[in-house]
């Protein structure tokens, strides 16, 4: 890498910033913009310098969705089941569960999990979001599908306790663990998300 052009050497470091990419990868795919023609950087460089002026959270559960849109792909679809309701970590995990095709209600998007070992409590995911979203809507089935680490293990008993001291939900359930410990639902195939979410039981 000492002996490429500044150009790249700068490109590299931003693409091993992203998780999972280490410095060789990063290098192959700044070494393969180079075969990218001037206009194909000009439209990347743009769409990089729009993203955060493009993306924005829906109102109701949290997910991505288009700036001007106050609701995601999920909240608008009128055929969703509105009296359930799923409690994932991320909008991968929510895209994760999607793509299982098993679940048809909504969801809420948590924004991580709760742990202390990493400076992570309550007030920095939104545990009073929902809470004032379950304030105000009422579902017959309140769904837990958070990673079976034990930070997802702790969130889920954590907030399944303030939710019951609030009788806020009246069924509360969890996704099985037929995911293997320690995973993450977005890194969890199909079918046994599928089977997991057949498979929920009361927390
Ligand atoms: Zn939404």
């Amino acid at each position: 890498m000492d002996n490429l052009p500044k150009g790249i050497v700068n490109i590299i470091e931003f693409f091993s910033k992203f998780q999972g990419i280490g410095k060789k990868t990063a290098t192959r795919m700044a070494l393969s913009l180079l075969n990218k023609t001037p206009e194909y950087h000009s439209n990347f460089s743009k769409s990089i310098a729009n993203l955060s002026s493009s993306v924005s959270e829906c109102t109701q559960c949290f997910h991505l969705c288009d700036k001007n849109a106050e609701l995601c792909f999920v909240c608008i679809n009128e055929f969703r089941q509105k009296n359930i309701l799923c409690i994932v970590e991320s909008a991968l995990d929510l895209l994760a569960m999607e793509k299982s095709n098993t679940y048809k209600g909504l969801y809420f998007v948590l924004g991580g999990v709760i742990s202390p070992m990493d400076g992570i409590g309550p007030e920095e995911i939104r545990v009073k979001k929902l809470i004032n979203h379950l304030e105000k809507n009422i579902y017959d089935e309140v769904i837990f599908a958070l990673s079976s680490t034990m930070e997802g293990e702790s969130t889920t008993v954590y907030i399944t306790d303030l939710l019951t001291k609030k009788s806020l939900a009246k069924n509360i359930t969890r996704i099985a663990r037929g995911i293997s410990l320690g995973s993450s639902i977005q890194y969890t195939d199909e079918n046994t998300l599928q089977r997991a979410y057949m498979g929920r039981s009361k927390v």
